[in-house]
């Protein structure tokens, strides 16, 4: 299981084609991010998804129709663009002599597949003025970002974090307490992600389980507080874990590689074992 991926199934009707009344509705929505929404008509059912939020989601919906003809290629991979409804699929009734049914699964992941991060971003180290941190673990590192774009930088527990970019924090999760090199532990650590203008995510990983200094769908700058640095989840000491990604249509994560403002060389990328001053 992809951490972030989430899954529902539902049946969505089992009703005979000639007792239908026509135009009917019937809509369920997920993580209040998403509604999939149906239009029932005589001869067609017509599958809408509408966005709850204002940030981006991939979605794949596939669907097990029984005498409906699907038009197009399943499953569909769309990104749900923020607070829109647009049409993802009609379902044609093939017999009208028989009864219909088709039931769907959906999975998603907060994200837009198609997102391309921008050239040249560079990012604020995200901790504060003055402050100087060791990255412990850099991009590809052997012990935990084996094929990922991740830092680590040492960090002590409950040092402020600040956004290394601006945008919308989208997720974010403080409730876990533990935290050790025990895989169990994996799916139980703490972040806040926030989503950028060009649609690929920041996430800032492993922060101490304080309240939340920031909401859901709240807009931050570069250098805003965002969480304290801590030790949950699946981690060898305290330190802060932070990569840029976008989703992927296969509802996985692409890290990206990107330079950071630092007082060596203005815009570089960070190397494992150096020490970088903000
Ligand atoms: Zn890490």
């Amino acid at each position: 299981m992809i951490a972030g991926l989430h899954i529902a199934i539902l049946l969505i009707a089992l009703l005979p084609g000639l007792s239908q009344p026509s135009n009917t509705r019937a809509s369920d929505c997920y993580d209040g991010l998403f509604c999939i929404e149906s239009e029932t008509h005589p001869e067609e059912v017509f599958i809408f998804v509408r966005s709850l939020v204002d940030w981006d989601v991939t979605m794949v919906l596939d669907i097990d129709a029984k005498n409906l003809v699907t038009r197009g290629v399943l499953p569909i991979v769309r990104s749900i663009k923020g607070q829109t409804r647009q049409k993802v699929v009609s379902l044609e009734v093939e017999s009208r002599d028989e009864e219909w049914s088709y039931s769907f699964q959906v999975k998603w992941i907060l994200g837009d597949y198609l997102a391309e991060h921008q050239r040249g971003f560079v990012y604020e180290l995200p901790y504060s003025e003055g402050e100087s941190y060791l990255v412990g673990q850099g991009y590809l590192g052997s012990e935990t970002h084996q094929g990922k774009y991740a830092l680590d930088w040492d960090m002590p527990l409950n040092t402020p974090v600040r956004a290394a970019r601006a945008g919308t924090v989208i997720e974010f999760e403080l409730g876990f307490k533990e935290g050790r090199p025990d895989p169990d532990l994996k799916t139980k650590a703490n972040f806040v992600k926030i989503r950028h203008s060009d649609g690929t995510i920041g996430n800032y990983v492993h922060l101490s389980p304080n309240r939340p200094v920031v909401q859901i769908g709240e807009r931050v700058r570069a250098g805003d507080l965002i969480g304290y640095s801590g030790n949950t989840g699946f981690t060898t000491g305290p330190h802060l874990h932070f990569e840029v990604y976008s989703a992927t249509r296969e509802l996985d994560r692409r890290t990206i590689p990107v330079d950071f403002n630092t007082s060596h060389r203005g815009a570089e990328q960070l190397k494992q074992g150096t020490y970088y001053k903000k």
